[in-house]
């Protein structure tokens, strides 16, 4: 037979705090209180798998009726208290519980048990009648709206009706007559709307109301809330079936929650809420003002409030050796729900609480410097990505927020400002101190300035590795990507979201950590980072065996990488180079150029400004390897676009405008991604990464004789074949030997691996290649035979409908992409045993990433600079996860 049900109690208790799964979060911790002896109300747990069993038929099979039935008569005995009748009557909380918590998304009851004959009994006993049928009213106006369906505001407004014709403003001024009669009134609406009558079986109450909580889990908001949090929707809930005990039987009775830790700062204060006379929902309905349980929870607004501590001593006491007894069992901050009924104190519920991540990381800290945790376990206590919040400004949590749409959250942090259009007005605005918030159809490398200038980007195409959220990342900037509810009409300057027109100038605020797009200026809050957090990280790079570096184009973010702590550059893209105004009329005249001389003149220009790129790169980053991808895109890329831009150019390369308009035509490719680009270029114009290379060793040389520690790697992009790779090593190992002279000069030349065709013939290449790094987003891309620029159109579906388990293009797809990179490792490394190998891909920043390439034995990741951290944590969690 199957167990549906665990008891948990002072005489037997079934689960532990290790069965979330099958109990719930709050269902495994009861059970885990319980056995430790700790005062919990005695109860059972229907599990997780009977909500699903329930879910299939629409009931419930005849085992979990008897085992129902069994553990009720276990609390019946624990308690010496009847369900259903006599003289002291048995009452239920019914409650839910996920395995993760989802804070009022589900349904409770309380008082469970209650009607005309026990709640006489529930009067004597108590001896106060006035408790009695308050606790009625309250348990027919919770299940009438649970478990009936009836709205919740036609009973509570009766309720407001009757406190109005009393002239009172507080139900604490109802004495027992009223609610006896606001019973009655209750019913008869009952009965009015529903065409039933209120059960007056407590057994079919019982039934009812778990069949309501099970139910539960597919209301819309659980729904939603799943769809948000990435719940899968075949997990189910628990119920939770468990002794009233009652917060508001009179003044020698409270309900509270509290924190071991605050969980806004993480400071080592005991922190809680309480209220006298009352039941869990009065704290949580904000109907009277919860008072300070201790001295350091006092604020503005309850100042003047009577503590715990001093109202209800020995109870306090007896909290305070409770919380710490919990804390050092749980080995982290709790979140702990309790009730005094008659000076008694209950425990009803702990559980880890929910803090910010300035908090976490303090927590964590702490603990491990009071004993409480190992240094290993500190390191699991914090979500890598909660990093993020600490590395980037965020939204006001208490400021208001009207959200018009919703994008990827392609880049964390928020910022607000005023729209604008394009990248020149961003850089102009931006000149003249004004905040501006850049928002395009989607960007190109032509965008850089503006998009470094903007506090914030939004865009309407492109998915999470889109060049917008690439760059944006790299750049430490907020960014919205693939908001398709958004139309940009950049030409009138306005965009449109549902019915309302936006125009340059308007305020929007951007949280790209959640995709928002909210109207107006929302206050942010600064990043802080502390010197817990450099603690805190040295930890976790004593334990990773990963290496950690970064991708990044320019001297200004190898430095902001150096900081967060990057090893080494994983990734350097060239073609950010290009686009400075400077440089890029002779980037156009080379691509124009109809001789392999005349590209050589034009190229000719652009040396100097490389080798002063490459320079700056090489001084941050002293002594750490800095692996430089020659150029990669797609040559149409650096096209002008606008009239004007192309005039300038037939001027400057002295041409006509037709013969560069029909260039731009003919360079033209729908699909860039898969054209004319990466070592193809080199192959084709080999000059071009000559004058690359050349710039490269000069820069090499220069540095050296500067005293700067130099290690370069040249990395050749979307390499598909063997023979790619030897043809243009051969002529770049020529240029570098020549340009050396007779200097010394160490170098490593690798490849990227980012084709499929490149990873299963890896062996073959890795005979031509000092290292691989495998570039995931290309190779997601055309291992998928996803646009990674088109793809969000349709991707959020196919998560939705669990088609795919995440975004391919943020989360490795480990059984296919994934299988390709272990491949192309494993015979790479059989074929040439002193290979490196890396990961430069987005991945590179992503735990779940970060984990796989550990467990496959790859040398280092690497990812945006703010991304280090996040990385470095992921790499150390990786370790300890896969002892
Ligand atoms: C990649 O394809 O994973 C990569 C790092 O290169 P890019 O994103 O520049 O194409
Ligand atoms: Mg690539």
């Amino acid at each position: 037979m199957s167990k549906w049900v665990y008891s948990f109690s002072k005489e037997k208790t079934e689960g532990n705090k290790d069965m979330k799964n099958l109990l719930g979060g709050k269902g495994a911790n009861l059970a885990e209180m319980s056995s430790l002896g700790l005062p919990v109300p005695p109860g059972f747990t229907v599990t997780t798998e009977a909500c699903i069993d329930y879910q299939k038929t629409k009931s419930f099979n005849d085992d979990i009726k008897k085992q129902v039935e069994e553990a009720l008569k276990l609390v019946e005995s624990s308690t010496g208290k009847t369900f259903g009748g006599g003289d002291n009557p048995l009452l239920f909380s019914v409650r839910s519980g996920a395995r993760v918590s989802m804070p009022g998304m589900m349904d409770t009851v309380l008082n469970l048990g209650l009607n005309d004959e026990t709640v006489e009994a529930l009067s004597k006993k108590s001896d106060n009648e006035r408790f009695a049928w308050d606790s009625y009213r309250r348990f027919i106006q919770m299940y009438a709206n649970v478990v009936m369906g009836m709205s919740h505001s036609l009973l509570e407004s009766t309720l407001e009706d009757l406190k109005e014709a009393k002239g009172v403003d507080s139900d604490t001024k109802l004495d027992a007559k009223d609610f006896k009669n606001l019973v009655k009134v209750y019913k008869q609406i009952i009965a009015q709307e529903t065409g039933k009558k209120f059960p007056t079986d407590p057994m079919e109450q019982l039934w009812l109301a778990i069949e309501a909580v099970f139910g539960s889990w597919d209301n819309p908001r659980a729904i939603k809330y799943r769809q948000l949090n990435g719940i899968p929707g075949d997990w189910g809930t628990a119920v939770n079936v468990q002794a009233m005990v009652f917060g508001n039987m009179g003044d020698d009775c409270a309900t509270g929650v509290c924190f071991t830790r605050d969980p806004s700062n993480g400071e080592k204060k005991f922190f809680g809420e309480y209220l006298v006379n009352a039941q869990g929902e009065d704290v949580v309905a904000g109907i009277r003002t919860p008072a300070p349980i201790n001295e350091c929870s006092k604020n503005d607004s309850n100042r003047s409030e009577k503590t715990l501590e001093e109202y209800m001593p020995k109870a306090f006491a007896e909290l305070t050796d409770l919380y710490q007894q919990l804390e050092k069992h749980y080995k982290d901050m709790q979140d702990i729900e309790f009730t005094i009924e008659a000076n008694k104190l209950y425990l009803l519920q702990t559980r880890n609480g929910k803090r910010t991540a300035a908090a976490a990381l303090k927590i964590a800290v702490n603990l491990e410097e009071e004993g409480i945790v190992t240094k290993e376990e500190a390191l699991m206590q914090i979500d890598p990505e909660a990093l993020n919040q600490l590395l980037h400004p965020r939204l006001d949590p208490d400021a208001t927020k009207n959200i018009i749409a919703k994008g990827l959250p392609a880049s964390p942090g928020a910022g607000a400002g005023k729209i604008v259009f394009h990248s020149d007005d961003a850089t102009s605005m931006h000149e003249n101190g004004v905040k501006v918030i850049l928002v395009r159809q989607e960007t190109s490398p032509e965008d850089i300035a503006g998009m470094a200038a903007a506090q914030a980007i939004l865009t309407a195409r492109g998915g999470m590795t889109s060049h917008a959220a690439v760059v944006a990342r790299g750049m430490g900037k907020p960014c919205v990507a693939g908001c398709s509810e958004i139309l940009v009409d950049s030409k009138n300057r306005t965009m449109i979201v549902g019915d309302k027109k936006y125009v340059e100038g308007d305020f929007i605020t951007l949280d790209g950590g959640t995709g928002e797009v909210i109207e107006g200026e929302v206050p942010t809050l600064d990043a802080e980072i502390n010197a817990d957090f450099a603690k805190f990280m040295a930890w976790a790079d004593e334990i990773r065996t990963l290496r950690v570096r970064t991708n990044a184009d320019n001297p200004e973010d190898s430095e902001t990488a150096v900081k967060f702590g990057a090893e080494g550059i994983g990734l350097c893209r060239t073609e950010h180079m290009f686009f400075e105004p400077e440089r890029i009329l002779a980037v156009r005249e080379m691509i124009f150029a109809d001789s392999t001389s005349h590209r050589e003149k034009a190229l000719k220009k652009l040396l100097p400004y490389q080798k002063e790129d490459f320079k700056g790169i090489f001084k941050a980053l002293d002594g750490k390897p800095v692996n430089i991808r020659l150029l990669d895109p797609p040559l149409h890329e650096f096209l002008p676009h606008e009239l004007e831009d192309k005039k300038e150019l037939a001027e400057y390369i002295d041409v006509e405008l037709k013969t560069i308009e029909e260039g731009c035509e003919r360079l033209h490719e729908f699909n860039p991604m898969l054209g004319h680009r990466g070592c193809r270029l080199g192959i084709t114009y080999p000059e071009i990464y000559t004058m690359q290379v050349t710039a490269i060793t000069q820069a090499a040389l220069e540095s050296i004789d500067e005293g700067v520690d130099v290690r370069p790697e040249i990395m050749i992009p979307l390499v598909a074949t063997a023979k790619e790779l030897s043809i243009l090593r051969e002529i770049l190992v020529a240029t570098i030997e020549q340009v050396r002279g007779d200097k010394e000069f160490n170098y490593k030349l690798g490849t990227m691996i980012e084709l499929p065709r490149a990873a299963i013939t890896a062996a073959d290449i890795a005979t031509h290649a000092d290292f691989f790094s495998f570039g995931t987003n290309d190779l997601t891309q055309t291992t998928f035979g996803l646009s990674r620029d088109d793809a969000g159109r349709f991707l959020t579906e196919y998560i939705s409908k669990s088609v795919l388990p995440s975004d391919p293009f943020v989360s490795l797809d480990q059984e296919g992409v994934g299988y390709l990179v272990k491949f192309a490792t494993e015979q790479g490394r059989n074929a040439n045993k002193e290979i490196h190998v890396g990961i430069c891909g987005e991945h590179g920043g992503e735990p779940k990433s970060i984990d796989f390439c550990h467990r496959i034995g790859l040398d280092y990741v690497s990812c945006s600079p703010y991304r280090v951290p996040i990385a470095r944590l992921a790499a150390a969690q990786a370790v300890i996860r896969n002892k």
